[in-house]
Parts: C-alpha cells; structure tokens; sequence
C-alpha cells in the first residue's frame, strides 16, 4: 500500500546560506568589540540579502517533487476509503479532482508500474478516450465506462470504469475511482472464433466454387463432350468429397472442444487401441506401397486413463498422415515403447513413426494450428484439422503430442500416458 508523501514535506533550508553570513558578520563585530568597520557591515547585510534572492530563485525553478505536489492539496482519501480500493483485485485509482493520482492499490503494480502520487494521471495513461471520460466525471458528476489498450510489452485491453466517489459533504464528488477490468483474454478468444469461421467459410468455399464451375461446364460447353464429362465428374467427386471430410472433421473439432474433462476412472487398453488403428489403416498403406509394422504390442493390455473412441482417433489421424506425407520412406511403424517414470509414475509412450521426408523445424510449433498445412493450400491433400484434434482430444486427456522430425529422415508422433497397473485398471 502507497501513502507515500502524505502529511510528509521536506524541510525548507533556503535562508541557511545568509543566517550564516549574518551570524558570521554579527560573530566579527561581537570579536572586534564593536568596532567592525561599517563598509564591512554593510557587506554582510548585502552578501545576506542577495544569497536569500537567490535561494528563493533557486527553490522556484526546482521541479516540484511529489512532496511537494502533495502538499499543495488538501484532499486526501481516508483510511477507509484507502482500504475499499485496496481490497479491490483488479488494478485501481483515486484521482482528485484535478485528476491527480491520489492512491493506488498494489494490484495496478504489476500491469502499470509505479504511479507517483501527485502525479496527473494522464501521465501514465494517455489516452485521450480515458481523459474524455475522467472530464465527463468531473464535469457531470456522473459514471463513465471505457476502454484502455496498451499494445506494449504484450497486447492488453482494459475495461475502465470511472465512478464519481461522494465525500461526506453535499458537494461534488472529490474523488473519482478508476477501475480497470482485464478483457484481454475474452478479446483474445473473440479473434479467434471469428477467425476460425473466417477460415473455415474460406476452406469449405474453394471446393463449392469448384463444384460450381465444373457444373456450369458440364451444362454449357462440354455438354456434348463424354471424355471431358468422366474427367470433369471425377474432379468433382473429389472436390464432394473433400468438402464432406472437412465438415466431419469440424464437427469432431467442435464435438471434441464442447465436452468436459474426461470421467475419472474411464480406462483403455492402448494395445488393443494401436491393434485397431493398424487394423484399419492396414489396407490405405498396402494401396500406398508403405509397409506397416507393430512394435511393442502383445497379447497383454496395456492400461491408461482414457477415452478408447477418442484414442482411436487420435492414432488414426496419425497413421493416416504417415501415409499420406511420409509414403516416400514406404515405411509404417506403430507401437509403444516405454519411457522414463515422471512423478513416480511409470510412463508409456505410443508412437507414430515413418521415414519420409519429414518435416522442417520452422513448421514444427505451428503443426497443431487449425487449418495449418505445411504445404499451403495450394497442394489440398487435407484440411488442416487432423492435428488440431489430435490436440484438443489430447488435452482432455492430460498429455500432449510429441513431435520430433529431421527433414528427409522421416517424422515421429509420440505420446506419453501414465502406465496404470491392473489393479488400477479395475
Ligand atoms: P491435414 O488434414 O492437412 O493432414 P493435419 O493437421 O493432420 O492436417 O496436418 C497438418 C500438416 O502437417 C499437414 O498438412 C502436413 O503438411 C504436415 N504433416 C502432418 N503429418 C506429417 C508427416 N507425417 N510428415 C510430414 N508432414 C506432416
């Protein structure tokens, strides 16, 4: 909590410098017996008076400290008032006024620094929105709400609520409290939603305009032409079934982000989980030329916190990509190894490996980004989506994906879940 300042001043030694030449001469006089030389007496008084000139002169051109600002007014907010703000927990603000600083809780420290009391508070915040509104409060005694966005060090917007604060008499308010309500992370959020429709019209519209044209073609031009017709419908069964696979997966996406954190004691066996996936991928890797193999799994299950479905998914996705970018390598692998204990928990890793030509670190971070496809979407092999769900299924079940790839040398998907025993698997 700041008081600094308050009922404090500093002590004013201007007139040290000719009480000393005084008292000097004064002290000559008293030693010669009274017969100092009146030129000399005249001198002292003259030295005295010009040196309190300019200590006067010197004090007023000094900037006034927040002492001194201090005392030049006489409000200040009570303890009581004092302690109202400084319970609450967003930043807040006692201006006068004048709209100087008059108190600050400890909690404004951290986004905006250190205030001085005294200190108009247009110093710190200067935005001509939050000064309207600070003058409309002072003018119309009236609340106002307003916005404050900083864009550095980092990007923040603030809501500011200016409440008049009355004072125990019946004229105008003499305080104005400011709050401050951090909307940074709910803007945040707004960005992204109207971004993710943005870009999912964008996706689903590339293969509507191409149905479109391919439609008109066939009814104008190439009405009478069989060849282009089998090649034009094959284009457009494509383009069909692109958009059918980018509405399922936005509809996992959303299905998998709406539900809640997994039930406590929902179990898989992820050895019969990997069995399934390479079960079913088996015959898109044989069509692709990549053979496909199963590491680590026996006929013992292995036990984790899970939701089988989603997991299911998730290895899918991954297998399904292995094949689709890393069908050069013509190598699948499936399967889990174990990894270190963390916290005392034996740890089980299943992993998605293949040996195609990988994945350039500068791609890395953004991989699980809806819609990011390293290839840009001018080669629409997918929709972008695949990961992202690996990702948000991933994150209800407390674990993360593991990427680790060397251009040319293939990619490896991996993640880690606590080993549950079979006593735990109950
Ligand atoms: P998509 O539906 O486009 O496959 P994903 O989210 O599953 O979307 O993958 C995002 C991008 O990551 C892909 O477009 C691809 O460029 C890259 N990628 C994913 N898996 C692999 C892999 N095994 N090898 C190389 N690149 C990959």
């Amino acid at each position: 909590m700041e008081a600094e300042g308050e009922g404090r001043g500093r002590r004013d030694w201007s007139a040290l410098p000719t009480v000393l030449i005084l008292a000097a001469g004064l002290l000559l006089d008293v030693a010669l017996g009274g017969a100092l030389p009146r030129e000399v007496a005249l001198a002292c008084v003259a030295l005295g008076a010009v040196s309190y000139g300019f200590s006067r002169l010197w004090r007023r051109r000094r900037p006034a400290g927040p002492a001194a600002r201090v005392r030049a007014s006489s409000v200040w907010p009570d303890a009581g008032m004092r302690g109202v703000v400084e319970a609450v927990r967003e930043p807040a603000f006692l201006v006068d006024r004048s709209l100087a600083l008059r108190f600050r809780n400890d909690v404004s420290l951290a986004p905006f620094g250190v205030i001085a009391l005294g200190d108009p508070i247009s110093l710190r915040f200067r935005s001509p929105d939050l000064l309207q509104a600070l003058e409309a409060a002072v003018a119309t005694g009236d609340a106002q709400a307003t916005e404050f966005t900083e864009r550095s060090p980092v990007d923040r917007s603030w809501l500011v609520d200016v409440l008049p604060v009355r004072g125990a008499g019946s004229g105008p308010p003499p305080f104005l409290l400011l709050l401050f309500r951090d909307q940074t992370a709910s803007r945040r959020l707004e960005r992204m939603r109207t971004d993710f429709v943005a870009n999912a019209s964008h996706e689903l519209r590339t293969p509507l305009a191409s149905l479109t044209g391919f439609i008109e073609t066939l009814k104008g031009p190439a009405r009478e032409d069989a060849a282009a017709r089998e090649r034009f419908l094959d284009i457009m069964l494509d383009q069909s079934r692109r958009m059918s696979r980018l509405i399922d997966d936005l509809l996992s996406l959303s299905r998998i982000e709406t539900r809640r954190q997994l039930q406590s004691g929902e179990r898989a066996d992820l050895a019969h989980v990997l069995r399934s996936v390479a079960h079913e991928i088996e015959p898109q890797a044989r069509e692709a030329g990549v053979a496909l193999t199963l590491l680590g799994i026996g006929a013992d299950p292995i036990w984790v916190n899970g939701d089988t479905d989603e997991l299911v998914q998730v290895f899918t996705n991954l297998a399904e990509n292995a094949i689709k970018y890393g069908r050069d390598g013509g190598r699948l692998e499936i399967g889990v190894e174990t990894a270190p204990p963390l916290a005392g928990k034996p740890q089980v890793e299943a992993l998605v490996r293949d040996f195609g030509k990988g994945i350039a670190p500068e791609h890395l971070p953004r991989l699980t980004e809806r819609f990011y496809r390293v290839e840009g979407k001018t080669r629409e092999r997918g929709t972008g989506l695949g990961l992202s769900i690996v990702r948000n299924v991933l994150i209800r079940h407390r674990t993360r994906l593991r990427i680790v790839s060397e251009p040319g040398e293939g990619a490896t998907f991996s993640v880690r879940f606590d080993r549950l025993d079979s006593s735990e698997a109950k």
